[in-house]
């Protein structure tokens, strides 16, 4: 199959960009990596108006060290993420999610701030960004405001980017002395979108604990943030709170299958956590 009918626009600033988002009639989508829009526009998932090329854009791109954390361009592709020791040194479950993205060709060209506006309920950066309590700088016409990746994800493909709205950056706090994080995945292949996986981090002692490819998008589940308490030791009780956690069966497993993985998954989370 072939995508419809669509414009092409190729903005050299954000300003040029913002306008041609603002436009609503002409029915625009931002085109960052292209690596899950372009499929979606052959099978017809999506059918933008105009497509308004991000690529060309300076400033969108780049890492930095921030009094806040660690805040990353949204144009930032997985392959620069990789590259990157401030990323390796301060964002560790970052850099351990990033491997387990796809393959090398499309971590390449993907980015992260596709991975987030995109919200796959299977994507790893989404679930890292609720973990750590990441922030989302979101920009339109009307300026720019930021949110918290705890309002960002709203549902399965669903968040809190209004239409004429772009990413322009996201910031994770940087790990402090003492903060544990354990990222584990559950995948018959390697590089495949997961079966089920979960982020653990403690951040200045508090537990967060985020799944994805369970349910119906990333989310945080509270009961076992709890009874895993701040050393994390309560793991016999966390994963019995995982009655309640909300899955949806998939191609990969029906509802009891998903909730027997997340358990898994939360196990060696923990357990890498600690280690
Ligand atoms: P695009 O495909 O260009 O865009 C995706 C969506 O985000 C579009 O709706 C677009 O309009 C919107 N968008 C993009 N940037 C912005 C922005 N700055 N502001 C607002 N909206 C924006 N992903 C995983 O997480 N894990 C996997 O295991 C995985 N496996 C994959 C396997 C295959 C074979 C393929 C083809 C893809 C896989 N992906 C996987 C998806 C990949 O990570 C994509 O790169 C990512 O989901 C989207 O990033 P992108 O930069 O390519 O965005």
């Amino acid at each position: 199959m072939k995508a419809s009918r669509f414009s092409y626009a190729r903005p050299s600033s954000l300003d040029e960009a913002l306008a041609l988002m603002a436009d609503e009639a002409a029915e625009p989508m931002a085109l960052a990596g292209g690596q899950s829009l372009m499929p979606m526009m052959n099978f017809r998932v999506a059918r933008p108006g105009v497509l308004v090329d991000l690529n060309r854009i300076d400033g969108l791109s780049g890492i930095e060290t921030t009094d806040t954390g660690v805040r990353i361009g949204a144009m930032t592709r997985y392959s620069d993420l990789a590259a990157s020791d401030v990323v390796a040194d301060k964002l560790p479950l970052v850099a351990a999610a990033l491997p387990h993205i796809a393959h090398a060709a499309i971590r390449n060209r993907g980015t992260i701030g596709g991975s987030l506006a995109l919200a796959d309920p299977a994507a790893e950066l989404p679930a890292v960004a609720l973990a750590l309590g990441a922030t989302l700088h979101l920009v339109s016409q009307s300026g720019t405001r930021d949110v918290a990746a705890d309002d960002f994800f709203l549902g399965a493909y669903d968040t809190a980017l209004d239409d004429c709205e772009l990413i322009a950056a996201v910031t994770f706090p940087g790990a402090g002395q003492g903060d544990r994080s354990g990222f584990h995945e559950i995948v018959r292949r390697h590089g495949d979108y997961a079966m089920a996986g979960v982020v653990v981090a403690t951040t200045g002692g508090t537990p967060r604990v985020a799944f994805f490819a369970v349910g119906d998008g990333a989310m945080r589940h509270p009961p076992a943030e709890d009874a895993l308490g701040p050393d994390l030791s309560g793991i016999d009780a966390a994963v019995a709170t995982l009655a309640d956690l909300d899955v949806a069966g998939d191609l990969n497993g029906d509802e009891a299958t998903k909730r027997h993985l997340a358990g898994v998954a939360l196990r060696r989370a923990v357990a890498e956590a600690l280690a």
